[in-house]
């Protein structure tokens, strides 16, 4: 056969004025199966497009009977296109009818074609197609055909899809770019709410009219700079400060820049470019590849390599795209769809104003989850496969009320959503109108609705959400949502910032809390076994003590002669809080001695995160002035369930007689040692959660905006004294589901559970 690189070449020259001409989709499927077929010599080229329930159409032909097309339809995993279609992996067969996968399909005329060459059509990682070449004569397919036909179908992907844009759709681009009926996709929680909007692809998308390169030399020195580029930014990401802080092992980096500087994988691009490919479609081609083997993949091992080298290709698609690759978020309108997704660029895109957010990352304590939070954007994540299901431009209800997104919906579902916002909206005005007003109960008891918050722009919310001060200030924010380590004046900034927006309600400041789930690349902490049960929170603080000190040194500096809370993480035992106070006032002492100021007031506190610190409170009586419950990681170690895993992170309920009277015993012992009681981390969020630590005695409860206004509502309507001995006696003698005993009990005092 005449095959070699220029043919690819022809070929794809002739697929590119097959693109720019005007016609209907059908007649440049059958141009370029003709096109296909006489270029590779082959007595058939046939296309088959995969239906929604997996089965595959023949929908073009070259060589088979013309009368076959769009009857043939072969079973999901029939045949060898279907054996195509399931692996998504190209295969080359000399005779084809004496392979075990083959099925005979008589309307199509095909019993004299032997050698058969098939690939899959692969499109956003999926695969929509196959394509295919037959030979009368017994043949082996070379390695360049294969390559060559991979590259074809790459651009058929483009055509095929169009196939779904129906006329009437594209007539009515408000809610119909592809048409209605995505399907429903299922996801966990991050941030509640309803949102709308088109679809935004977090990876960059390579336009169909980018595909072929008009200048081959131009486009593989383009290549070779978007290299260059792309090992300079990982090279940059490696020299940060890891070395100062003592992180030794880089073996993840360093694997990953041993990857960017792959040969095969370099050459791989280059020959895509050789074959007619712009550097961007090369690119993606093997993007595309990736994606489809790492779908397939069940190796743990293996999926992480796939993962790695599909980032690689996302972050060399954005050095080649420049400015210009940046996924385009329109005005509010836009919903964002990633993988996963790092809190800076979260940031970056909310600039621009987003609907919703959409994830394939599972944890609800990833940082850009946290970030979502913060801003306010209805987010739900670990959605499988979502990057496959969903297009670029696809409007999409997120309804992150339930965890559902609604792809491409239809009237009924629109019109539901609608009056699903108009109620939300009552509820919020409802809560809005209470923000003057104090959290007392009917009995008089005054609850402190503190905020928690970890960037400066969650502190508009304080004002809007009504928040009596910020009860936890999680400083590692700064350090996870820049590039480098943020510096001494940097720190002294923001904690300033921070104290003038609060405007001399109180805030509480929560040392770093880095480790578990907050990893900072810049660091370079060790791989470990248990990350949550690791080198974490004040545990690493007080190993380095030089960054820790140096976030001290800011807290002290920020609050000048103006009061100073602080706070120190996941202390486990009474020596731990000791070692982190004496450095405070070490730094407070040689702070005065600089400038002559020392914070007016100062309140140091401890969060009990580990059952452990619970035992060792009255140990701990007249140093200590308060203690807050961090929740998310008391109830993960409490439970012995880790927070980050979904299978497990939402078993365990804090509502529950064990976990209730524990806090109850932690708060006797704090009440007598005069140490004040507060809780932070995402538990009180939830009225009924809310209402029992009231009633156990804690009597400053910090969570996100969004909860301020339930929570208040609700211990404004409660009789806590009487809620109290309810609450007691349940505990006493539980008989049943412990929380849809405290929601009866709740009920019966007149409280609200409906979004319970
Ligand atoms: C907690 O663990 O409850 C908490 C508030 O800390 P973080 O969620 O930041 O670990
Ligand atoms: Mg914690």
């Amino acid at each position: 056969m005449p095959y070699n690189i220029p043919a690819t070449r022809v070929l794809m020259n002739n697929l590119r004025q097959v693109m720019a001409e005007d016609g209907d989709t059908r007649s440049r499927l059958d141009h370029v199966v003709r096109l296909i077929a006489s270029t590779m010599v082959a007595d058939v080229c046939s296309i088959y497009v995969r239906e929604t329930d997996g089965a595959l159409l023949l929908i073009a032909t070259e060589g088979l009977k013309p009368e076959a097309v769009n009857k043939t339809r072969l079973a999901a995993h029939e045949g060898l296109v279907g054996f195509v279609a399931r692996t998504a992996e190209p295969i080359a067969i000399e005779d084809a009818p004496r392979h075990p996968a083959f099925s005979y399909r008589p309307e199509t005329g095909e019993d004299p074609f032997h050698a058969f060459l098939g690939v899959p059509i692969l499109r956003t990682g999926g695969v929509t197609g196959v394509l295919v070449v037959q030979n009368r004569t017994e043949r082996a397919y070379g390695e360049e055909e294969i390559d060559t036909l991979q590259t074809i179908s790459m651009v058929l992907a483009e055509i095929v899809h169009t196939l779904e844009t129906t006329p009437a759709a594209q007539q009515a681009p408000e809610r119909k770019v592809r048409g209605p009926g995505g399907g429903n996709l299922k996801g966990r929680i991050f941030c509640e709410g309803l949102g709308f909007g088109r679809a935004v692809l977090h990876d960059p998308v390579v336009p169909a009219a980018k595909f072929f390169a008009t200048d081959m030399t131009a486009e593989s020195e383009r290549l070779n700079e978007g290299l260059i580029g792309l090992r300079a930014s990982i090279d940059r990401m490696m020299l940060i400060d890891g070395a100062a802080l003592g992180g030794d092992p880089r073996d993840v980096m360093e694997a990953y820049r041993l990857l960017a500087e792959d040969p095969s994988w370099a050459e791989k691009l280059h020959e895509g470019i050789r074959s007619g490919l712009s550097a961007e479609a090369s690119v993606d081609r093997a993007r595309r590849e990736h994606r489809a083997r790492l779908m397939s993949a069940r190796d743990p091992y293996l999926r992480e390599r796939l993962h790695d080298l599909e980032d690689l290709d996302n972050r060399l698609l954005r050095v080649l795209g420049g400015e210009e690759g940046k996924p385009k978020i329109k005005g509010d309108r836009s919903v964002l769809v990633a993988r996963r997704l790092g809190p800076a660029e979260l940031l970056e895109y909310a600039k621009s104003g987003l609907r919703g957010l959409l994830m394939e990352e599972a944890a609800a304590s990833s940082h850009a989850a946290i970030v979502a939070r913060a801003l306010g954007i209805p987010a739900i994540g670990g959605i499988e496969n979502l990057t496959t299901r969903i297009e670029q431009g696809d409007y999409i209800i997120v309804d992150a009320e339930e965890g559902t997104v609604h792809v491409r919906p239809d009237d009924v579902v629109y019109d539901a959503y609608k009056a699903r916002v108009g109620l939300r909206s009552e509820r919020q005005a409802r809560y809005a109108a209470l923000k003057g007003l104090p959290a007392q109960t009917l009995d008089g008891t005054h609850i402190s609705l503190m905020l928690n918050a970890g960037l400066d722009l969650d502190l508009d919310m304080l004002d809007q959400a009504g928040a009596d001060g910020v009860g936890l200030f999680r400083t590692e924010f700064q350090f996870l949502v820049s590039e480098t380590l943020p510096r001494l004046d940097d720190q002294i900034t923001l904690y300033q910032r921070v104290l003038e927006r609060a405007a001399g309600r109180p805030v509480v400041f929560r040392t770093l809390d880095l480790g578990g789930d907050k990893v900072l690349p810049a660091l370079n902490l060790q791989r470990e076994e248990n990350p949550a049960l690791g080198w974490r929170s004040i545990r690493f603080a007080l190993d380095h003590k030089g960054l820790f000190r140096r976030q001290l040194r800011a807290l002290v500096r920020a609050a000048g002669d103006g009061p100073l809370t602080v706070m120190f993480p996941m202390v486990t035992v009474p020596s731990e809080y000791h070692a982190a106070k004496a450095l405070l006032l070490e730094e407070i002492a040689w702070s005065a001695r600089q400038t002559g100021k020392q914070p007016s007031k100062l309140e140091v506190g401890v969060m009990l995160e580990t059952p452990a610190l619970g035992f060792s409170m009255q140990d701990l009586a007249g140093e200590v002035d308060f203690l807050s419950v961090g929740t998310n990681d008391l109830l993960q170690f409490f439970f012995a369930a880790d927070r980050m895993t979904p299978s497990v992170s939402e078993r365990y309920d804090l509502v529950d007689p064990a976990a209730l009277r524990y806090l109850k015993m932690v708060a006797d012992t704090c009440k007598a040692g005069n140490i004040r009681l507060s809780v932070c981390g995402e538990a009180t969020a939830s009225p009924p959660v809310a209402l029992c630590f009231a009633a156990l005695g804690y009597t400053s409860l910090s969570m996100a905006a969004s909860a301020i206004g339930p929570v208040k509502q609700a211990l404004r309507g409660v009789d806590l004294n009487a809620f109290r001995a309810g609450l007691f006696e349940r505990m006493d003698k539980p008989n049943g589901s412990f929380r849809n005993q405290v929601l009866a009990l709740a009920a019966e005092h007149g409280i609200d559970t409906a979004d319970s």
